[in-house]
């Protein structure tokens, strides 16, 4: 159950966060609690006691909850052995092959290998390599407008959704497709008019695509555009990253187009990264790929594991389809909103101005509920998996409630909130 007992952030979070904002190098703007080892569910207490529901998942990476009791189990059975960390790519472990076994599990049968990485960008990095690597005449690669493929020189280059992403970075050659309906016809004109398929290292694109705005790809683009890169050779990159693993109902995104990718990446709810494809297409010579990490980290393999087994067990791919189309319909009613969409947990709905997105995702979390922006002046919700349908109902209350209380006149939020979370201009 949701319970504020102090201001937000709380006097125990505002020392850290205060601390963290000068000493990280990172965007020293973060939302405003600071974690406790407590939770339930969708449920997590911050360090001044106060509960919060979260609708954020860990920017979609933690699809089953605080503290699911097998999860834990998993954390325990590891606890006496150290490392935890090995130089995976050149120390086997048995975790490694179990998790490549796993996957193989729930991947379309012709991708039958992988490379497991320590992140979703290395992912995306990495599956680009493996298609340049096979493609010596390789000049640009193509993505889609709105992208978000990671932030690592390789994958931003891919990366569209965002300028402040790639300001000052240097790129390599990347043509663009609209995500629409037409995308093909752009396709087909760079092809009659500016390269040959063999100079074309990839097309990598979201089937729903996720920092960009949760947009669905249309089914004719998806369909066009793998029969174009089928007929000319391009590998065509499914990024699953944000995705895949169950969240949209099926295990990967790219299911509901039923299109099978040359290669697909995944990362966040997995708990390590992977880049999936047929082993042919993996380069053959020894240190073409590797990180010291990659598929080392044996709690990460193990709680990943676990997870895909928690998923199968408990049938959750069937309830996320369903659960979403009850907190889509509950979203439809809210007054104020507009664009409802979504295609299982990766739900987003849309308001005027991207300020008034700011404003309003600083009243839900002032109410308890934590919830992500995307695109310009969208909101996701992206539950965990296991979310009951009366977390839903509160969601939607604190959903209704915020926007309505930022529309009031003069609204402007209380205490300290907005130093650290992004407001919009309506703060005072
Ligand atoms: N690809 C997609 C579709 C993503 O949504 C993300 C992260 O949000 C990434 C790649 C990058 O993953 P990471 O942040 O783990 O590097």
């Amino acid at each position: 159950m949701i319970r504020i007992k102090t201001a937000v952030p709380g006097p125990r979070s505002f020392k850290i966060l205060h601390k963290l904002r000068e000493k990280n190098g990172g965007w020293s703007v973060t939302y405003p609690f600071v974690h406790s080892s407590k939770g339930e569910g969708p449920y997590c207490e911050d360090i001044d006691g106060n509960t919060f529901l979260d609708f954020g998942s860990q920017i979609a990476s933690n699809p089953l909850g605080y503290n699911h009791p097998e999860m834990l189990g998993v954390v325990k059975a590891y606890s006496r052995r150290f490392p935890l960390k090995f130089a995976g790519q050149d120390f086997a472990v048995e975790e490694h092959l179990k998790m490549l076994e796993t996957l193989g599990s729930i991947a379309p049968k012709e991708l039958d290998a992988a490379f497991l990485i320590n992140s979703g960008a290395e992912a995306v990095e990495n599956a680009i390599k493996i298609c340049m690597r096979s493609r010596p005449a390789t000049k640009f690669g193509i993505s889609f407008e709105g992208a978000f493929h990671g932030r690592t020189l390789g994958a931003l280059s891919a990366t569209n959704s965002n300028k402040v992403h790639k300001r000052g970075y240097l790129k390599f050659p990347m043509l663009r497709l609209p995500y629409t309906e037409n995308a093909d016809e752009r396709l087909e004109k760079i092809l009659a008019t500016e390269a040959y398929p063999e100079e074309i290292g990839f097309i990598i694109l979201e089937h729903v695509q996720g920092e960009g705005g949760y947009r669905i790809a249309p089914q004719d683009m998806v369909k066009k555009i793998r029969r174009i890169t089928e007929a000319n050779g391009i590998p065509y990159i499914a990024d699953e990253v944000q995705s895949g693993l169950g969240r949209t109902g099926r295990w990967w995104a790219f299911e509901h187009f039923n299109i099978v990718p040359d290669v697909f990446t995944s990362g966040k709810a997995l708990q390590v990264a992977a880049v999936v494809a047929n082993k042919s297409l993996f380069p053959k010579e020894r240190g073409a790929i590797s990180s010291t990490w990659g598929g080392g980290q044996i709690l990460d393999l193990a709680l990943g594991m676990k997870a895909i087994e928690i998923i199968k067990k408990e049938k959750l791919l069937s309830r996320n389809s369903k659960m979403g189309e009850y907190c889509l319909k509950a979203l439809k009613d809210i007054k104020g909103i507009k664009n409802q969409r979504g295609i299982g947990l990766m739900i987003a709905f849309d308001v005027e101005t991207s300020s008034f997105r700011d404003d309003v995702i600083v009243e839900c979390v002032r109410n308890g509920l934590v919830v992500l922006g995307c695109g310009r002046q969208s909101i996701r919700l992206v539950p965990p998996y296991i979310v009951e349908r009366e977390d839903v109902d509160t969601a939607m209350e604190i959903i209704q409630k915020s926007i309505h209380r930022c529309n009031e006149m003069r609204f402007s939020h209380k205490g300290k909130i907005c130093d650290f979370i992004e407001c919009g201009r309506t703060h005072s």
